[in-house]
């Protein structure tokens, strides 16, 4: 995937995590942050630099692209959130939630090798069974026609996704007033 599918599925973690509840963050701050988490797993390209393999169980879409990877680093996440005075349950349950986002989406891609879904139990690589994201090309080659048409395709096929995270929501100020408007006098 050209990265924009998980920017667009980051940017709507955002928004529901942020539904019905007060938090500190500005929502530019929550997006930046809830985007980053939901292309973290694609860090693993990092281990091409290294010798790492593709198809090695740490490789591309390997075991940074498991339920189980989620799991894991939602909890610790959840854990940690305390810490910036956010609540744990909320944010472990969106952390994995948005980090599975990553790899179920990857799975409906059309190209490369598929997901280590089941890692560390299985290596095996997963494709869904419909695959209607055309696959990136990785690193340098992305900046190409065939990367631009990969960025354009992914920009309208996640039309949905922009519109739930873009749509204006009533202010906290405009909340306030309609509630006091229902109030039976
Ligand atoms: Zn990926």
């Amino acid at each position: 995937m050209a990265s924009i599918g998980h920017i667009a599925a980051g940017m709507t973690g955002a928004r529901l995590y942020r539904a019905g509840q007060h938090t500190r963050w500005s929502i530019i701050t929550s997006m930046a942050v809830w985007s980053f988490l939901s292309l973290l797993p694609d860090a693993d390209v990092l281990g091409f630099r290294f010798g790492v393999r593709y198809a090695d169980p740490w490789g591309h879409r390997g075991a940074t692209h498991s339920i189980f990877f989620s799991l894991v680093l939602g909890t610790l996440i959840g854990a940690a959130a305390p810490l910036f005075r956010l609540p744990a349950v909320r944010t472990g349950v969106c952390a994995v939630l948005v980090l599975s986002s990553h790899a179920l989406l990857d799975t409906l891609t059309d190209g490369g090798l598929g997901c280590a879904l089941l890692w560390p139990f299985k290596l095996k690589r997963y494709f869904a069974p419909w695959n209607p994201i055309p696959v990136a090309p990785i690193g340098r080659r992305f900046f190409s026609s065939a990367g631009l048409r990969v960025a354009l395709a992914e920009a309208l096929l996640f039309l949905p996704f922009w519109f739930y995270a873009f749509w204006p929501r009533p202010g906290r100020a405009a909340v306030t007033d309609r509630d006091d408007s229902d109030t039976p006098e």
